[in-house]
């Protein structure tokens, strides 16, 4: 890492300590930055990554709700707004028992880069809380959203900050808290929130559109090797929203996806995994994965082991942070691996990233590769603020536009900056420049 960076890194480090997953993301995000600075040293003088690693506002707040027995319990929740320099705050609510601070920041970091690499006009936030939603009754699940919303209603609002759906938040959640916005503000606001169902707002194609748009992100980067997604074989980590509609996609465009998991195990599939199953199982009923395998002929079910091993051309991680290891991506490169296309966020570590740009293999860094969700929820914002809705083509076309424009901005900017194919670079510098820009004309803030 460059030196001057690497002071204003370890600055950043000490000021927020025990958060691992921020300081990750960021040191990763720095890494990529030292030719910037040397082009622009003005962007030092300006502090701009000083002022972009300490959120414009952080909001955590006590979430009281009572069970199905009458049971007071008590949840932390969390909305840190990193960045309005192109936009309203944008980005996801997660429900994990895993979420805490440094999680949110992890998230709303890479929020940042990710939606100003979209292109649209959207700020970086991230929020959540430490609620783990399931085997919750859908009585308790609207519970805990009404008292998640009774806080967060006063912080977000079309113009300020427009939450959507992340980890253990579906529509079904999107539903709830919709609803509680609107009972205390009296306001049918539709753009306050986004992932909102068909029939009240939402736009078509949301649902798919991470998952969808990872494989058109994947496919872009394998066409620069004369390759596609055709014939290839898949393995796909998760079994949520993002996991099983890269499935879909993925098989949509001729590849045999072969693997899932979730928390407990993974299935392998050989004859390709049958969405329409794994809808039922996972949306639907809400139920694990031995469900899939115990109702599909031929279908193995490994309880715990990690997906990874299972061998495959084309790597599709969504499912959480630091999920594939160094080890894992080793034992993925032997397997004859050509290409990862990150679904879920930042869920190489540092070691498996190197191993896959060692080994040269096409590697499109969740910024970018998943940036299909927001880029589809700022479509959604922009039907509410029309009062139009468009068609599912059309919106889908959209979605294709814009995954081919980040990826051909990221493999511009990795060319420009000296480093073909590196697909990091080419995000973390693309959608920094963006912001940076941004600020520097917006003046000291
Ligand atoms: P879901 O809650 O729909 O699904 C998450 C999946 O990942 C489930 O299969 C879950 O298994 C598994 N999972 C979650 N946490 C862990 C864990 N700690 N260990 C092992 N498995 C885990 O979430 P999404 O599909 O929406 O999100 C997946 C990833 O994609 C996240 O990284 C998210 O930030 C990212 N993302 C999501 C977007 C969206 O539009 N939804 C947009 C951009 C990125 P189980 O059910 O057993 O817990």
């Amino acid at each position: 890492m460059d030196s001057r960076l690497e002071a204003i890194r370890d600055t950043v480090l000490s000021r927020n300590p025990g958060e691992a997953e921020f300081h990750q993301a960021v040191t990763e995000v720095f890494e990529s930055l030292g030719p910037v600075h040397d082009r622009h040293p003005e962007l030092l003088e300006a502090a701009i990554l000083e002022r972009l690693c300490e959120p414009e506002r952080q909001i955590i707040f006590r979430v009281p709700w009572t069970d199905d027995s009458g049971r007071v319990q008590i949840n932390r929740g969390f909305r840190v707004e990193f960045s309005s320099a192109l936009g309203p705050y944008k980005g996801g609510l997660r429900f994990h028992p895993s979420v805490y601070l440094g999680i949110v920041k992890f998230l709303g970091f890479e929020q940042i880069f990710k939606n100003a690499l979209t292109g649209m006009p959207i700020g970086g936030g991230k929020g959540g809380s430490d609620f783990d939603p399931r085997g919750r009754s859908d009585a308790e699940v609207m519970r805990f959203c009404q008292s998640f919303m009774t806080e967060l209603y006063r912080h977000i609002g079309e113009y300020t900050d427009v939450p959507a759906g992340d980890i253990g938040v579906g529509g079904r959640e999107i539903g709830y808290l919709f609803g509680q916005y609107k009972r205390i503000t009296n306001r049918y606001e539709s753009g306050v929130l986004t992932g909102k169902g068909i029939s009240w707002g939402g736009s078509l194609v949301r649902p798919e559109a991470t998952g969808f748009g990872t494989v058109i992100f994947t496919e872009e980067m394998l066409k620069t090797r004369g390759q596609s997604f055709d014939g290839q074989r898949v393995v796909v980590s998760g079994s949520g929203n993002v996991a099983i509609n890269a499935i879909a996609k993925a098989q949509t465009l001729g590849a045999t996806v072969v693997a899932c998991s979730d928390s407990g195990g993974y299935i392998v599939d050989e004859g390709g995994i049958d969405v329409a199953l794994l809808r039922e199982v996972k949306e639907v009923e809400r139920a694990r994965l031995t469900e899939y395998a115990s109702r599909r002929s031929g279908v193995a079910y490994v309880e715990g082991g990690s997906v990874w091993e299972v061998d495959a051309t084309v790597a599709l991680p969504c499912a959480t942070q630091n999920e594939l290891d160094g080890d894992a991506a080793a034992t993925l490169v032997r397997n004859g691996l050509i290409a990862v296309g990150e679904g879920a966020n930042m869920p190489s570590t540092r070691d498996a990233v190197s191993v896959f740009q060692d080994a040269k293999i096409l590697f499109g860094p969740g910024k970018a590769a998943n940036a299909g969700g927001v880029a589809t929820s700022a479509l959604e914002m922009q039907q509410n603020a029309s009062r139009d809705s468009w068609t599912f083509e059309h919106t889908e076309a959209r979605l294709t536009e814009i995954m081919v424009g980040i990826h051909d901005r990221c493999a511009a900017t990795a060319d420009e900056y000296g480093d073909p194919g590196n697909y990091v670079l080419g995000a973390n510098i693309g959608g920094f420049v963006k912001v940076a820009d941004a600020m520097l004309a917006q003046g000291l803030i």
